[in-house]
């Protein structure tokens, strides 16, 4: 029997992250097809679940390691694991806050140039020779324009620096109100009304679902555009996809989506959308960072001390 604590991986995580699991712990990963009789046999020995934001960490599954001390997960987001379940055990749920804000921040911003200047279809414009036809047909200014933000947290008020840079008037909706110089709405269809961007950068899980419905696309407008790098499952993607389609909102940038890695065909299909593939934090240092911390979390946790980054109460 090893000396060192078992760990059971359940999502595909990075080789950094791997490496320092693997160099330190007793490693299983359910992702090499660990069979169900092999898992039995090791579930009593089971002492950490190394996870990632979307990794499913239900109750059930808990239960199966009586063991069980502290679930790390690699992201900031954990809607896929039971807390209240975890903690009636005293089990330690830790995420990556913090080091992958500037990173989310800096591609909200980026979505929203993207999608309101036409980036994705001018760069095909211009490398495809449709230029020699005439020139590009005009876009939508940034600057200047009103910013709504639903989720002013860490990475929301990164965002909202980031946009006062561009001289946006800068409004947010949160269940509380904060100390902070933008405008509050107290719910998201009137924030909606209000403004030309509505950036998505709230938690994921039953809180937060179909946030952005019919109703609240409508209230944005045909002249405003939808910024999702929250979770997929704060948008009604059926609704929104139907509200592009029909010209009732001008664009979306979407980095998540409701059934990932799946993109609906007929989202896919649509100009006035850019897409990108769940990649808001990732860069080569960010997710370093992050590996750095889901790891210390488990290592810190072992050595006797506090877990460094628990996810709040
Ligand atoms: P924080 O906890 O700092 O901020 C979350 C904010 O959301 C809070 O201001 C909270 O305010 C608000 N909020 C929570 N629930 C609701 C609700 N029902 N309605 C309105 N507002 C709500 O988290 P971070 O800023 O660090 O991260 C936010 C999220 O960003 C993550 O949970 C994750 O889902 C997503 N994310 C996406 C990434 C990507 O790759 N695309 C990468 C990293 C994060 P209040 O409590 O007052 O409502």
């Amino acid at each position: 029997m090893s000396s060192r604590p078992d760990v059971l991986i359940v999502a595909r995580l990075p080789q950094h992250l791997m490496q320092l699991l693997h160099d330190n712990f007793n490693c299983h990963n359910l992702l090499d097809g660990l069979s169900e009789e092999k898992l039995t046999q090791i579930a009593p020995a089971i002492r950490a679940i190394a996870a990632n934001g979307e990794a499913k960490v239900p109750r059930e599954f808990m239960a199966r390691f009586p063991a069980l001390e502290i679930v790390s997960v690699f992201g900031v987001g954990y809607d896929g694991v039971d807390v209240p379940a975890a903690r009636e055990r005293g089990i330690h749920v830790t995420h990556t806050p913090d080091v992958l804000t500037d990173d989310v921040a800096d591609m909200a911003i980026a979505l929203m140039l993207a999608t309101a200047r036409n980036v994705v279809r001018a760069d095909r414009f211009a490398r495809g020779g449709e230029w020699k036809n005439g020139p590009f047909p005009f876009t939508t200014k940034v600057s200047g324009a009103r910013l709504g933000i639903v989720g002013l947290g860490r990475i929301g008020e990164a965002i909202a620096r980031r946009a006062a840079g561009f001289d946006m008037d800068i409004s947010y909706h949160n269940r509380s109100r904060k100390d902070v110089p933008y405008t509050y709405y107290g719910d998201i269809k009137s924030l909606a009304a209000a403004v030309d961007f509505l950036v998505m950068i709230t938690p994921g899980g039953a809180g937060t679902r179909a946030l952005v419905n019919a109703e609240v696309l409508e209230a944005l407008g045909p002249k405003g555009f939808l910024i999702n790098v929250a979770r997929g499952s704060v948008v009604d993607e059926a609704a929104l996809t139907q509200a592009l389609k029909e010209g009732k909102i001008a664009g979306a940038g979407l980095d998540v989506f409701e059934n990932e890695p799946n993109i609906p065909a007929e989202l896919a299909a649509l100009e006035n959308v850019v897409l990108t593939p769940h990649m808001a934090s990732g860069t080569l240092v960010t997710r370093t960072a992050m590996a750095d911390l889901a790891f210390n979390n488990l290592q810190t946790h072992f050595a006797g001390k506090p877990v460094l980054t628990p996810v709040p109460n």
